[in-house]
């Protein structure tokens, strides 16, 4: 809904063109797909279950070893740059003041909000134990002929993400390349460490899913990869909190791979904790608390 408002208010940012969840192996209770089906079935989505005929017809790029699945109507990718462009055009214009790059000066503030992403152990270094830094290949490939990847028979996709890690998007509709990318354990790293790049066994790893998954994308030029950071909270939910040491600071953290897709409704749960109007108790300050191991549901844990 929150995506919807913006495509109204700020620009088309958000493509709905569907949510594909495939698997290889019989949907049962306990898995990611089915569970999932069943919660968003409940809550009255219009999610529909899929077999291995209904993949074929619809959804001819995946192999025949993907058998059966979950496509919901109600999802599909937004144009990050853009969305991000947007928003800064948006700030300015309601008087706020942006100072980018390297600030050294001091700031005197009756509330200050840090929200630094993946330099958040690194910044903070009370909260060193609290979240890590990792890195997530990201790959961008030019399919020879893109008819078969176009978003209408190619949405937006998991492939048995929790346990291969793999997502993708449809054909951009203005750069004509297709975004793979894995959503797994991921490599800890500093967001400004050399080791922020593409490994030559991440694209060996990017080849074999292909080869199994789409045929027609093997061997697809690869016109870019990139390092998605993520800053890993240990359960997997976001962190936005009063600091209790210093009350007048809230940190915005934990994004966990997933802050984007929340963009829309963030900025107002940030503001209700700072402005003291409401806090998400999910999201409280947790520092030092019993904590189990790091976890997620969707999140691939490199052993399948
Ligand atoms: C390639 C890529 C692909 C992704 N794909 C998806 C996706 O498909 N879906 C999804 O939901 N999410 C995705 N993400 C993750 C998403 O972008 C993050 O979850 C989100 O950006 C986190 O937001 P944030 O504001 O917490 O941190 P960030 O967006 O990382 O912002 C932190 C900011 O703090 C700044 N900063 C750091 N230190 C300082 C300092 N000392 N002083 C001032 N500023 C500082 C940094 O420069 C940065 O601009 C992706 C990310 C990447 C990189």
């Amino acid at each position: 809904e929150g995506w919807r408002r913006w495509n109204r208010d700020l620009a088309p940012l958000y493509h709905e063109v569907g949510l594909l969840f495939l698997r290889r192996t019989p949907m049962r209770p306990g898995t990611l797909e089915q569970d999932s089906f069943d919660v968003l079935s409940r809550r009255g989505h219009p999610i529909e279950m899929l077999d291995a005929a209904a993949i074929l017809k619809r959804f001819p790029a995946w192999s025949e070893a993907w058998t059966c699945g979950t496509f919901n109507p109600v999802g599909g990718f937004v144009e990050s740059g853009k969305a991000i462009a947007r928003l800064v055009e948006e700030a300015r214009r309601a008087g706020v003041e942006l100072v980018e790059g390297e600030f050294t000066g001091e700031v005197k503030a009756d509330r200050i909000v840090l929200a630094l992403g993946a330099w958040t152990p690194h910044v903070l270094p009370h909260l060193a134990g609290e979240f890590r830094s990792t890195g997530h290949p990201v790959f961008h490939l030019m399919p020879r002929d893109p008819a078969p990847f176009a978003a209408e028979k190619f949405p937006v996709f998991c492939a048995d993400i929790s346990s291969t890690g793999w997502y993708g998007f449809p054909v951009h509709p203005s750069t004509g390349v297709i975004k793979v990318a894995r959503h797994g354990p991921g490599r800890p790293m500093h967001p400004e460490s050399p080791d922020r790049a593409v490994t030559a066994e991440e694209i060996a790893e990017l080849r074999a899913f292909l080869g199994e998954t789409f045929p027609q994308l093997a061997d697809a030029p690869l016109v870019s990869t990139r390092i998605c950071l993520y800053c890993d909270s240990p359960d997997g939910h976001f962190w936005i909190a009063r600091d209790p040491a210093r009350p007048n600071v809230v940190v915005a953290a934990g994004d966990s791979g997933h802050a984007f897709k929340f963009a829309p409704i963030l900025g107002e749960l940030v503001a209700d904790v700072t402005e003291g109007r409401s806090a998400e108790q999910r999201f409280r300050w947790r520092a030092g608390g019993p904590r189990g191991p790091w976890q997620e549901a969707a999140r691939s844990t490199g052993t399948p």
